[in-house]
């Protein structure tokens, strides 16, 4: 008989996020907040499943996601439609118009959490991911366009990635809809003279989502993509002007970019303003960042015309960058690790454990088994291998004189020094990052 436990495997395509890599992921959401805090960005959460007209209506029908890639179901009970969610600003712009939340003006976003999408699971591409996203709502002016990207560009300064060797910015401006729809004109009798080479797939986009086939990443469409009319050639004053305030903005920061006109992104709320930061590092996953302006979505989903714009992250993908960079995030270690000789000290033990931890010294110990605590010596090299730097040595000696002994793990050379348990408040603050 099979071993019933045998079939209990995390889902393919979702992962466990295990230490000590965990602590990575701890560390760059840290910087994250850290980020929004510094440019006025409030955390937004909503919930993991939506109903799934919300992406029918918000992405567009003719995308990769909504044509292949959700988790959809019918809720069993009710036989609701319901849909894991692949990306978060439908989500957001939802829950936005629900509760008012632009009843007094614009708002600044923020999320991080788990996003849902059914690829083929690869490097840097899974089933179940996560995503940092900032959205803008309620500003039609380029300025929050430029700061949403400059928001990245201090991300990447922060977690140590190199601008232009680790990750490059892709602008384009997908203008308005007016334009859009000369384009589109131009574009499909472009497509339409050459209809015996399109794939499957860009030939059922043909009519329905032509701007979609310029995304394609089937190499025997590149020379007809490369020939294709230029979205960029067909914007009006208005784009064009929105465009150079964007520009303007990078160049003064110093900020390079690539304007490249065949970027379209994935979902077709976009208008104007779109962006990706590229990298040459992870292959075909090589998208990190992708946002852009989305001015008619609100609308689209029953809200009030609100002009927004916004960027989503893949969190695993800028970890493996990191990796692939070479910038690794320190890992975290205790300042200090608790030596115990004898299960009765216990109670003494724990009481300036807990005094220090109060103090804000973070510090640990080898759980004693059911006849107490293991040899000293054992202890010593849980001590040595968890990193900390101090043993706190609470021994038969050493609590007889009501003190503990503090020996440095990282510097043989130093003396073994004797601390007076009464006065840990004094003494807890030099082992705090010592
Ligand atoms: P791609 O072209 O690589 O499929 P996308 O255009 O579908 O990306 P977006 O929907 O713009 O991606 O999502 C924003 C970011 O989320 C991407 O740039 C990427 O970093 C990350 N991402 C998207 N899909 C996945 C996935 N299946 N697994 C891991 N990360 C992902
Ligand atoms: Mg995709």
């Amino acid at each position: 008989m099979a071993d019933p436990l045998q079939s209990l495997r995390a889902v393919k395509g979702m992962n466990d996020i295990l230490p000590p890599e965990s602590a990575r992921w701890e560390w760059f959401e840290d910087k994250v907040r850290g980020l929004m805090q510094r440019y006025g960005y409030a955390n937004v959460r909503t919930p993991l499943v939506e109903p799934t007209a919300l992406f029918l209506r918000g992405l567009g029908e003719a995308t990769d996601i909504v044509e292949k890639e959700m988790y959809s179901f019918e809720d069993a009970l009710n036989g609701d439609r319901l849909t894991l969610r692949p990306e978060n600003t439908a989500g957001v712009v939802r829950a936005a118009t629900e509760h008012a939340l632009l009843h007094d003006g614009g708002r600044r976003l923020f999320y991080i959490g788990a996003m849902f999408r059914h690829e083929r699971p690869q490097k840097g591409r899974y089933r179940q991911f996560h995503q940092v996203g900032a959205e803008a709502l309620g500003h039609a002016g380029p300025d929050v366009d430029a700061e949403l990207i400059l928001m990245c560009r201090a991300l990447w300064r922060e977690l140590g990635l190199r601008e232009g060797e680790d990750v490059r910015l892709e602008l384009n401006s997908l203008g308005e809809p007016a334009e859009r729809l000369a384009h589109r004109e131009a574009l499909v009798t472009h497509l339409e003279a050459s209809s015996g080479v399109l794939d499957d797939d860009a030939r059922r986009r043909l009519y329905s989502n032509p701007l979609r086939i310029l995304d394609s990443k089937n190499p025997a469409l590149q020379p007809l993509i490369e020939a294709a009319p230029r979205l960029i050639d067909f914007l009006g004053a208005a784009s064009r002007g929105h465009l150079e305030a964007v520009c303007a903005v990078l160049d003064a920061v110093g900020l390079p970019y690539r304007l490249n006109p065949r970027l379209v992104r994935g979902m077709d709320y976009y208008n104007l303003t779109v962006f990706e930061w590229v990298t040459d590092r992870l292959g075909a996953q090589g998208t990190v960042c992708g946002g852009g302006r989305y001015d008619r979505l609100f609308e689209q989903l029953g809200g009030k015309p609100t002009p927004a714009v916004g960027w989503g992250m893949g969190i695993e993908r800028l970890l493996l960058l990191m990796e692939a960079a070479g910038v690794q995030p320190p890992l975290p270690v205790p300042d200090a690790f608790a030596i115990v000789q004898a299960a009765g000290h216990l109670p003494t033990v724990m009481v300036t454990l807990e005094a220090l931890r109060a103090q804000g010294v973070s510090v640990t110990f080898n759980p004693a088994g059911a006849s107490g605590p293991a040899s000293m010596k054992s202890q010593f090299k849980r001590a040595d291998a968890s990193g900390a730097r101090h043993a706190l040595i609470f021994g038969e000696e050493e609590l007889a004189s009501a003190s503990v002994g503090l020996k440095n793990l990282r510097d043989i050379g130093a003396v073994q020094q004797r601390l007076p348990l009464a006065d840990v408040a004094q003494w807890a603050a030099a082992l705090r990052n010592a």
